[in-house]
């Protein structure tokens, strides 16, 4: 089968590659769409000694089941299911505790990320996946090809959102940053579950008006006018919540200037920007403030997101490439060309 590649520094490549087998507990899934993260173009930065080189890669991932592993029940063979973002225990205190995006099993103190398919397991990026049938969920009659970016760009930013939904009522202000695979599925979600007001940014008019017809109250070019901008229409308290998926240094100085006392800020975009934290006054983060590093969602979190997908309350904007045109869509994303999410069908 074929299979997208990290062979090395910032090179994938289709290869060819077995069809894997599966164990008692596992499904073989006929991939119908594989999600292209910004993380993927992190993990293919990570150099030409990392542990993950020749993996394959793919961590948003739906499909079709092919085949079913001999001890598997409640499955059929042709069930469209979707793969967990994080392949996790299910026995741990973290997992038992319903934080298993934190699962200390695959999640050892130290290591990059926990295990995700695509991410130290074989990823979706190719014809077909073996997985364990407890890492699946039910998709209905949603369409793997679009369903399938909802394990990460729709999970992360649900599980952000559900940090902070006591702060998110019908008097507060939330400051969405970026409206790229994450960020435009993040506006939905806090249209579709909040009534606090949205105010969403961009540096892309395009991604501006996407965010305007799909719930944003209020939406702002990403610039050096934004913060006051931001001030003025919270009469100058700032905002509740600040949601940040870019990351870089502009967006984390937004999100530092605008948040309000006793506010909340998650980062979740990983683009290196930083902000002085001192244990004493030299900070310009307002007391109170939360923040978090927010990384991926629950099973929780994962079936709150297909219940808000089968309502059509939340949609992915699709870009599909054929699998065999990776390295396209790899080239494309980096260089800011995709609007929504990119999806490689095999
Ligand atoms: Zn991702
Ligand atoms: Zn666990």
């Amino acid at each position: 089968m074929r299979a997208v590649t990290y062979v090395n520094h910032n090179t994938v490549e289709v290869l060819e590659k077995p069809v894997p087998e599966i164990g008692s507990d596992e499904v073989l899934l006929r991939v119908g769409g594989a999600g292209v993260c910004h993380s993927d173009l992190a993990i293919i930065a990570l150099g030409d000694e990392n542990p993950l080189i020749g993996g394959t890669l793919g961590h948003e991932v739906a499909g079709t089941i092919a085949e079913l592993g001999s001890e598997v029940a409640g499955w059929s063979v042709g069930d469209h299911a979707i793969v967990s973002l994080i392949l996790s225990c299910g026995q741990c205190r973290e997992c038992l505790a319903g934080r298993d995006n934190q699962c200390e099993v695959v999640y050892p103190r130290g290591a990059l990320a926990p295990l995700s398919p695509g991410i130290g397991s074989p990823g979706g990026m190719a014809d077909y996946i073996a997985v364990k049938a407890r890492h699946l969920d039910p998709l209905g009659e949603l369409d793997p090809v679009s369903a399938a970016p909802l394990a990460d760009a729709a999970l992360t930013p649900m599980h952000a959102i559900n940090t902070v939904r006591d702060r998110l009522t019908g008097d507060a202000t939330v400051v969405t940053i970026g409206l790229g695979g994450l960020g435009h599925l993040a506006l939905q979600i806090l249209a579709a579950t909040t009534g606090a007001r949205v105010i969403a940014l961009d540096t892309d008019p395009e991604k501006l008006a996407f965010a305007a017809a799909h719930g944003a109250d209020l939406v702002l070019q990403s610039d050096g006018g934004a913060a006051d901008r931001i001030l003025r229409e919270t009469g100058g308290k700032g905002a509740d919540v600040v949601f940040d998926f870019v990351g870089v240094q502009p967006t984390v100085d937004l999100a530092v200037a605008v948040v309000r006392g006793g506010g909340a800020i998650r980062f979740v975009g990983l683009g290196g920007g930083s902000f002085p934290y001192a244990a004493g006054t030299a900070t310009p983060l307002p007391w109170g403030v939360s923040i978090e590093r927010a990384y991926g969602g629950t099973r929780a979190d994962m079936r709150q997101v297909i219940a808000l997908a089968e309502a059509e309350k939340i949609a992915v904007e699709v870009v599909r490439y054929d699998l065999a045109d990776a390295v396209q869509a790899f080239d494309d994303l980096h260089h800011g060309r995709v609007a929504g999410r990119a999806v490689l069908v095999p």
